[in-house]
């Protein structure tokens, strides 16, 4: 046993080593990434759910970075935004996701017209917030793309939102820019339907983890209906996340979400197929 023991240790001591290797690499890669323009940008349509049962496809997008490694080929946030983070990162790549996001919006106003999105939301880390000079740059990089304030919704996380006096600072400054705030992956940490009405968020993000179960689980259903009524009542509209089937659309309508996101609708799209996208009139 005691070989055994010694044995497995080993194998999670190489194990542990390989990831350090990995984020050691990948950490140095991501610093050439920015200056190489290897990120860019996807969009997911963020649709309007409107009574009649049909989607309002103008309603808005959602900016999603990728990564294309030179040799691991496309690479997922999931798999940098933490090291970005860890490594002092994080503000260079936001920067440069908001400007690119803001460059791809302005275009579609100008050149799709009515089938243009109404709404660019970006997401906006934690360690984004605790750095000084966040507004001024937010405010220079709308300025620079003509981007009307009120088109802009900034995505921060509940565990977040929740922390001290300075991060609720930096929201209040960014919202006396005129930027929207949402709420994202509501549900997922600590703070609740309680203390929703401590934050300046104009928007709740309900989790995927609700919508998945919501058609199955009147737990779940019940549980989203409440969101719904104590953002309302807060005056806040909801998005439901991670949509997959028409049975969970229904659902999310019937509680009364404003809006809805998922493959339902659409996976996260290049800058040219999202305008083909908009630009179709299917239901
Ligand atoms: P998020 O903000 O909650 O974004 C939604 C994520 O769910 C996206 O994953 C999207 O592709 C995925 N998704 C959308 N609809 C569905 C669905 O119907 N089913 C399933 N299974 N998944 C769906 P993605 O692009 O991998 O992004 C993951 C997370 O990385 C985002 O979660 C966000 O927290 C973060 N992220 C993405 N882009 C940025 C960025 O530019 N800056 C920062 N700070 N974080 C970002
Ligand atoms: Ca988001
Ligand atoms: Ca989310
Ligand atoms: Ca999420």
């Amino acid at each position: 046993a005691k070989a055994d023991g010694g044995n497995q240790f080993a194998v999670f001591a190489r194990h542990m080593r390989e990831r350090a290797i990995l984020r050691g690499g990948l950490q140095a890669d991501l610093r050439n990434a920015i200056e190489r323009g290897e990120l860019y940008t996807v969009y997911q349509p963020v649709v309007g759910l409107l009574d009649d049962g049909r989607i309002d496809r103008a309603a808005g997008v959602e900016a999603l970075v990728r990564w294309r490694h030179p040799l691991r080929g496309e690479v997922g946030p999931s798999e940098f935004i933490g090291i970005a983070e860890d490594c002092g990162l994080i503000g260079a790549i936001g920067e440069q996701v908001l400007a690119m996001a803001c460059a791809d919006f302005a275009r579609w106003r100008r050149q799709l017209g009515a089938n243009a999105p109404r709404l660019l939301a970006v997401n906006l880390s934690r360690a984004q917030l605790n750095q000084s000079g966040l507004c001024e740059r937010v405010s220079a990089i709308m300025a620079a793309n003509g981007m009307e304030p009120g088109s802009l919704q900034l995505e921060i996380t509940e565990s977040l939102a929740a922390q001290g006096r300075d991060i609720q600072d930096q929201l209040l400054g960014l919202k006396a820019l005129g930027v929207k705030l949402a709420l994202d992956d509501f549900g997922t940490g600590y703070s609740s339907l309680s203390s929703l009405h401590l934050l300046p968020v104009d928007t709740v993000k309900i989790d995927r983890s609700f919508i998945t179960l919501a058609a199955t689980s009147r737990h779940h259903e019940v549980l989203i209906e409440a969101t719904v009524k104590v953002a309302r009542s807060l005056g806040m509209n909801t998005v439901a996340e991670g949509i997959e089937t028409p049975q969970q659309a229904a659902v999310v309508s019937a509680q009364g979400c404003d809006k809805g996101q998922g493959y339902l609708y659409s996976r996260p799209l290049s800058g040219a197929a999202i305008e083909q996208w908009l630009i179709t009139s299917a239901p």
